[in-house]
């Protein structure tokens, strides 16, 4: 049966119409499917946020997911299918910035690689146990490994001081600091991927959100934007949704859901009869990262030197701070500084004492002194009500056992979203082949059943 009548007469509810949502939809609806997306925002993209007002000269910058990596393949096949251009950013990669003894930034390398390779090395002992497991997350070796935090581990291997400044520093990337860290994650990272530093990154032209609006643009009215998912029941032969559009509750009967949506609001949703045990669990236990990311317009693109890089880690309050939108035009530039975990707070703590000029003035290691601010915007992703964290974090009291039932169907309802993805998770690209795999499992249900 050819793929794009598979399922024609089948009605799919997809609930979130973020990268994962809408990759869904799109395949359903290509598979002939009778799709509807509802999304609890006013607009679609979720925690793909591009903001375009508050910035002279008509630019933007990402709120939320930014780069693209070489290896985010389902990410770049969708670009490429929805006729968008990614362009090429940072190519001079992270250097670091770290206060030295008298308390004062310095730029210490221009390139963080060496830093990682020490951390990769100190973890090898895990790594390779970790591998003899064959990276399974249902082994004793993984469950021994994931009880313990980086902080734990840190102590244990009696680190230094720039040993530790490095996993601080990590907490730009996890959105965790050592303490709430399971190691596993660490070593996760490190066994498969390398160093978790972005390579040859990219972001698509005229915004990043255009993933997502290009293909709620082609879903036309199926994307229906300010209703909610409140409540699912999957007794027989379909699911029954009650949705919420302002004051009104509606109902939808359907013959398969897709929930797209963060564990975090997941789990807020009754389902009856109840998920399995395990899956329950695994659904209320996972924890989000906190994140801040901030913004700032300066007059002039201050920051730029011959040789140097346009992206910083830090263990620093502020995080990670990158150029924001090299790829446009115009003498303005906009830096993107992303806080993780407590720097998080951190971060929210200096705009909130001595507003947006006492966090320009930490950049000062850059050339921020007397640098005039045009614009500002920042989102605390940990109090966004439709998302409440930045990402999913393994945190030492996560079962790793418990990972596989995060994207495990039950019945007639199916799992996508960033937190399913195995090799994935966190990435723009977890979200998106999360999305492309429920999309094809539901169509391979189906194929089954009837
Ligand atoms: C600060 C930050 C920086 C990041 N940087 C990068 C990066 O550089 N590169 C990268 O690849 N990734 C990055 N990411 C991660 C990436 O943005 C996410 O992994 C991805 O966008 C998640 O997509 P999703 O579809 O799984 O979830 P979401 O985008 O969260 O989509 C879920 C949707 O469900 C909606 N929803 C929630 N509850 C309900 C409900 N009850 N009913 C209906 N709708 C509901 C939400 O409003 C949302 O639109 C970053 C994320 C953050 C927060």
């Amino acid at each position: 049966m050819p793929l794009d009548t598979s399922l024609s007469g089948v009605s799919v509810l997809v609930a979130g119409a973020g990268l994962a949502g809408l990759a869904a939809a799109r395949d359903l609806a290509d598979r002939g499917a009778d799709v509807t997306i509802i999304e609890a925002r006013d607009r679609v993209g979720g925690r793909v946020f591009t903001i375009r007002n508050g910035f002279a000269e008509s630019q933007h910058g990402e709120a939320g997911g930014d780069m693209i990596d070489q290896g985010h393949e389902e990410v770049r096949r969708l670009t490429q299918e929805l006729g968008l251009k990614l362009v090429p950013i940072l190519h001079r990669g992270f250097g670091y910035a770290r206060a030295d003894s008298t308390g004062r930034v310095r730029i210490v390398q221009r390139n963080v690689a060496r830093s990682w390779t020490r951390l990769a090395a100190q973890l090898e002992p895990f790594s390779r146990l970790y591998r003899l497991g064959e990276r399974r997350w249902d082994t004793p070796i993984t469950s021994e490994i994931a009880r313990m935090s980086v902080a734990q581990w840190l102590d244990d291997v009696r680190a230094d001081d720039e040993l530790r400044a490095t996993a601080t520093g990590l907490r730009g990337f996890f959105l965790a600091d050592s303490e709430e860290l399971s190691l596993l994650a660490l070593i996760d990272q490190f066994s498969d991927n390398g160093s978790p530093v972005p390579s040859r990154m990219s972001r698509v032209e005229g915004g990043n959100d255009r993933l997502a609006t290009s293909i709620a643009a082609a879903l036309g009215a199926r994307v229906r934007l300010g209703t909610e998912l409140a409540a699912v029941s999957h007794r027989g032969r379909g699911v029954r949704a009650s949705v919420k559009s302002g004051r009104q509750t509606s109902q939808i009967q359907v013959d398969y859901l897709l929930f797209a949506l963060p564990a975090t609001l997941l789990r807020r949703i009754p389902i009856t009869p109840a998920l399995p045990a395990q899956q329950h669990e695994a659904i209320a236990r996972l924890q989000y990262g906190r994140a801040t990311k901030t913004l700032l317009q300066f007059a002039r693109r201050f920051w730029r030197a011959p040789a140097r890089p346009r992206a910083f880690g830090s263990p620093l309050p502020f995080g990670a701070v990158w150029e924001a939108n090299e790829e446009q035009r115009g003498k303005p530039g906009i830096l993107a500084l992303l806080a993780g975990g407590a720097a998080s707070n951190a971060t929210a703590d200096v705009v909130s004492r001595e507003g947006v000029a006492g966090l320009a003035r930490s950049l000062d290691w850059l050339g921020s002194r007397d640098q005039e601010v045009l614009g500002w915007r920042q989102v605390v992703w940990e109090s966004d009500p439709w998302s409440r964290g930045g990402y999913a974090v393994f945190d030492p009291l996560f079962d790793p056992r418990l990972r596989g039932w995060l994207s495990q169907p039950c019945e007639r309802l199916f799992f996508a979203g960033e937190h399913t993805s195995i090799r994935w998770q966190g990435y723009m690209n977890g979200a998106v082949e999360s999305g492309r795999r429920a999309a094809a499992e539901i169509a391979s249900t189906h194929r089954i059943t009837i």
